[in-house]
């Protein structure tokens, strides 16, 4: 299917990658309308990639070695123990091959690689999208509308595209927040002995738990990246159950605070409190997932088309994937309504696998946590297994392996 002048919706990480997969798919013109103008990059913490999905879209050209990353081999998970320093380890995950990435640096790699034939345009606000005949009318927040013979909602969970195409889905709340922040490499560089360099560390809680890994800090030094999932506290504004908190206001982030000094052993009580209170971001949990990829002349991809919640590892390999796949069914189709049906029948049941397994490790990891402490390494296996077994044997923890069809 040759030819064509698409639009793609956002211009972060989904969007950077649909716009060179609708490319080299074969379309004549892309134009990339992303409503940031250009600080993207500064913001974000870590991204996580499974290392076998890493492998699958590096051959397909979607990243590429020299993208500054850090190597996961294994995954503590640790509680805290009386004055222990660094806690107890209650089991390891083994092998545990992830790769660590700064989400400002993977995004600048994936825009400095968009061809310089896609019209990127910074500061583009997409204010409607109107189907129409054989094509999609989009309306700019500067006045404009413009004619596109493909539309690609690849602006994320709050997705204008998926609006118009699904006007009574939106994102529902999981009831908990993640929180995010990163520290000085210095902190577990300096005070790490070498075994601890290429172990991610979770350290579990009374409801919740904590992901503390390395990443790139994109000027060649390293940076402590975390994650902490838990319920906000009862009298946050809004209640924890009925919505995510309206505003980070200072209390909450001293709630993180006080929880993370009451729970953790010392060494990661300190990687996550030497983040600035000012530099600390709460990202409050949605799950959303969609019944068709694609309609029409209208498809999604990355949060855009599913909100799948982050324990799973797997936002930024499904939205490359996405990319892969949608230029594999456009080189193989004839017309707008194949590259869309071959799309669809890929990607819906992948996002919808992921919400799923994203809503168990939810429920087992911050819902209900189990007693931790009472946990060894057997007992650990066992609650791990129950989460994560799939009929397929494919769980779809970082993300599932690519079908053969899809390339
Ligand atoms: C600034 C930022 C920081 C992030 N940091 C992290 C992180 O540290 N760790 C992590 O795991 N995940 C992070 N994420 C989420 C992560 O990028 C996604 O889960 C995953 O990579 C898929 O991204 P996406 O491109 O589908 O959606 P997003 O990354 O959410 O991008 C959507 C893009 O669409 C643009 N957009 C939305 N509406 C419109 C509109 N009407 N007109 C024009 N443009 C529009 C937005 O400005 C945004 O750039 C971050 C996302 C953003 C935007």
């Amino acid at each position: 299917m040759q030819g064509g002048n698409v639009a793609v919706v956002g211009g972060s990480i989904a969007g950077c990658a649909v716009a060179l997969a609708a490319l080299r798919g074969g379309a004549d013109k892309v134009s990339v309308l992303e409503r940031t103008t250009g600080e993207l990059r500064s913001r974000g913490v870590g991204i996580a990639m499974q290392s076998d999905r890493y492998t699958e879209l590096e051959a397909a050209g979607y990243v590429h070695a020299d993208m500054p990353w850090t190597r996961m081999s294994r995954r503590d998970w640790v509680v805290a123990d009386g004055e222990s320093e660094r806690g107890r380890t209650i089991a390891e995950q083994r092998p545990f091959d992830f790769r660590g990435y700064g989400w400002g640096s993977l995004w600048s790699e994936l825009r400095r690689r968009v061809p310089e034939e896609v019209d990127y345009r910074s500061g583009a606000v997409v204010t409607s999208v109107e189907p129409a005949d054989d094509g999609v009318v989009l309306g700019l927040a500067d006045g404009r509308r413009e004619r596109f013979d493909a539309v690609i909602g690849a602006d994320g969970y709050r997705s204008l595209v998926r609006d118009t195409m699904f006007p009574d889905l939106s994102p529902t709340y999981a009831g908990y927040l993640g929180w995010r922040g990163t520290s000085p490499g210095a902190l577990m560089e300096a005070a790490a002995p070498a075994e601890f360099s290429e172990a991610g560390t979770v350290v579990g809680f009374p409801g919740g738990h904590c992901m503390i890994y390395t990443i790139p800090d994109g000027s060649g030094g390293h940076r402590t990246n975390w994650v902490l999932y838990t319920v906000p506290p009862d009298d946050a504004p809004d209640g924890p159950r009925s919505g995510p908190p309206a505003e980070l206001t200072p209390e909450l982030t001293e709630s993180l605070r006080s929880l993370v000094a009451k729970h953790f052993p010392p060494y990661w009580a300190e990687a996550v409190l030497s983040t600035p209170p000012d530099e600390t971001l709460m990202q409050p949990i949605y799950d959303l997932e969609v019944p068709h990829y694609a309609t029409g002349r209208l498809l999604l991809a990355g949060d855009a088309a599913t909100v799948v919640r982050p324990h799973v590892g797997g936002g930024a390999v499904k939205a490359l994937q996405d990319a892969l796949v949608l230029e594999g069914a456009w080189r193989a189709a004839d017309s707008w309504e194949e590259i869309a049906d071959a799309y669809e029948r890929d990607r819906t049941a992948v996002g919808s696998a992921m919400v799923g397994l994203g809503r168990r490790f939810g429920r087992a990891q911050v819902e209900r946590t189990p007693d931790w402490a009472a946990m060894g390494q057997p007992e650990f296996e066992s609650w791990w297994r129950e989460q994560t077994q799939s009929p397929e044997g494919d769980s779809g923890f970082g993300g599932h392996a690519l079908r053969r069809s899809a390339g």
